[in-house]
C-alpha cells in the first residue's frame, strides 16, 4: 500500500458538500471528487452540539485537527478513510447547520465577521492519500482503517462487521435499521436498546436472524453466527428475510403484553420467540400475570418477568425472589433447635418427621438452609413467620420451587 501527503484547505475539501438528513451522513467533498461516508464507515455521530462545536472551536483558535486519511479508489476518485467526523463537521457548519458561541453569542457561520469565515476556510488539513495495489486492495485498505479507527471513537463490533462484510446487503441494512429517520423507530425502542447511529437495532436484527438459523447448515457449526449470516448474504440485492424475522418477533411481543415496560428493553425477544412463539397465551391472563409481579415487593429482577410468564411461571430463579437474611434464619434456628431439644428430636422438622438415621440429629446452623413455609409462589412472604430451617438434604430435595 503506497501513501501520499497532501494538504487541502477547509474551503477546497467542502467545495460541494452536502449533508444528508435522512441517512444522516455528509455524502461529497472536493467539488464531488471525494466521498465523505463511504458504507463501510459508521454514520455521523458528532452533532450533539458538543463533539461538531468543539472542531469549529479548534479550528479557530488554530488547533491542529489531527490526521485525516483518505483512500484513492479505482476510478481515482477519493473516499474518507478516517476523518468523516471532523469533516462532516465542518460541512455542516459551513452550511449553517449548528451555531457555536463566539464572546458568549451564538453564530452560524453566515453570522461571523469576514475575518472569521476566512479563517475557518483558509484552515490547512494534512492528509495522507493510500492507494491500495493488486486484488487484495479492498481487503487491505479496510484492514487498515479498522487498525488506525481505533483513535476518538472506537468503532463497535457491528461498525467493524459493517467495514469487514460491505457490499449490497450492508448498505441496504443500514437503510433500515441504521436510519433514525425511520418512523418504526419508536416502536422498536420498546423493545431493543438503540440508538440507530450505533448500529445497535442492526447488531440485534442480525443477532436474532442469524441464531434462528442455527439449525440451517450453512451455519449450524459456527461459533460466529452473527459473521457467518453476513458473510453468506453479502452479495445479497435484498433484505427481505432479516426484515421479515425482525418485524415478526417485534409484533409477537408487541401483540402478548398490553402494557410497554422499560424493562422489555434489550431482552433477547428473538431466543423467547424462539422459544415460546408456538404457544398459545391468554393475552389478558399473561398482562395481569406481569401486572402483578412488576408490583411484588419480592421480586427483585424484574428483567426476568417476561420470560418467567411465558414459561408458564415455573422457573423461580428468574425473578430472583428474595431470600431470607441472616438474622431471621438465626433467630429462626435457635427457637427451632430449642424446642427440638426439649422433645429430644432433630432440629430439622422433614428429619425428625421420618425414621431415618438423622431423626435425632441437631444440626448446626451451617448445615441448614432456610425454606418458604408456604411457597412464595402461592403468595407466601419473606417474612419470619413464613421462614423455617430445613437440613441442607431436606431443602434441596424441594428443589427450587419457591
Ligand atoms: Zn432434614
Amino acid at each position: 500500500m503506497k501513501t501520499k501527503r497532501e494538504i487541502y484547505t477547509v474551503e477546497q475539501i467542502c467545495d460541494g458538500f452536502e449533508y444528508n438528513e435522512l441517512e444522516g451522513k455528509g455524502l461529497y467533498g472536493l467539488a464531488g471528487q471525494l466521498t465523505i461516508q463511504p458504507e463501510y464507515q459508521r454514520n455521523y455521530i458528532y452533532a450533539d452540539g458538543k463533539r461538531d462545536v468543539a472542531v469549529i472551536e479548534s479550528v479557530l483558535k488554530g488547533y491542529p485537527l489531527g490526521l485525516i486519511y483518505f483512500n484513492r479508489v479505482d476510478d481515482g476518485r477519493l473516499e474518507v478513510l478516517d476523518g468523516q467526523q471532523r469533516i462532516t463537521s465542518l460541512g455542516r457548519f459551513l452550511k449553517n447547520k449548528f451555531a457555536v458561541k463566539i464572546n458568549g453569542m451564538e453564530q452560524i457561520f453566515d453570522g461571523l465577521d469576514e475575518s472569521k469565515q476566512r479563517k475557518i476556510l483558509n484552515t490547512e488539513l494534512l492528509v495522507y492519500i493510500c492507494e491500495g495495489e493488486g486484488e487484495h486492495a479492498e481487503e487491505e485498505i479496510k484492514e487498515w482503517f479498522k487498525t488506525i479507527n481505533i483513535a476518538g471513537i472506537p468503532l463497535n463490533r457491528q461498525e467493524e462487521l459493517n467495514a469487514v462484510f460491505s457490499g449490497p446487503f450492508v448498505t441496504l441494512c443500514k437503510a433500515e435499521f441504521s436510519n433514525s429517520q425511520n418512523a418504526n423507530i419508536q416502536r422498536w425502542d420498546s423493545f431493543v436498546k438503540g440508538p440507530a447511529n450505533r448500529q445497535q437495532f442492526l447488531a440485534t436484527a442480525l443477532e436474532w436472524v442469524a441464531n434462528s438459523m442455527m439449525v440451517s447448515p450453512q451455519t449450524a457449526s459456527s461459533k460466529d453466527p452473527v459473521s457467518a449470516y453476513m458473510s453468506i448474504h453479502r452479495k445479497d440485492k435484498n433484505i427481505n428475510q432479516i426484515e421479515t424475522y425482525f418485524k415478526t418477533v417485534i409484533d409477537w411481543a408487541d401483540n402478548l403484553f398490553d402494557e410497554v415496560y422499560s424493562e422489555m428493553q434489550g431482552l433477547n425477544w428473538g431466543d423467547l420467540y424462539e422459544r415460546f412463539h408456538a404457544n398459545a397465551y391468554n393475552h389478558n391472563d399473561v398482562s395481569a400475570k406481569v401486572q402483578e409481579l412488576m408490583k411484588d415487593d419480592y421480586v427483585q429482577d424484574h428483567k426476568g418477568i417476561f420470560e418467567y410468564v411465558l414459561g408458564g411461571c415455573t422457573d423461580t430463579k428468574l425473578l430472583n425472589v428474595r431470600i431470607f437474611d441472616k438474622a431471621t434464619k438465626r433467630r429462626v434456628y435457635e427457637r427451632q433447635t430449642a424446642a427440638a431439644k426439649a422433645e429430644g428430636t432433630s432440629n430439622c422438622p422433614l428429619c425428625a418427621a421420618s425414621s431415618n438415621s438423622n431423626s435425632k440429629r441437631i444440626f448446626k446452623l451451617d448445615e441448614m438452609e432456610a425454606d418458604h413455609v408456604r411457597a412464595w409462589s402461592n403468595g407466601g412472604g419473606t417474612t419470619e413467620d413464613n421462614c423455617q430451617m430445613l437440613c441442607k438434604m431436606h431443602n434441596r430435595a424441594k428443589g427450587n420451587s419457591l
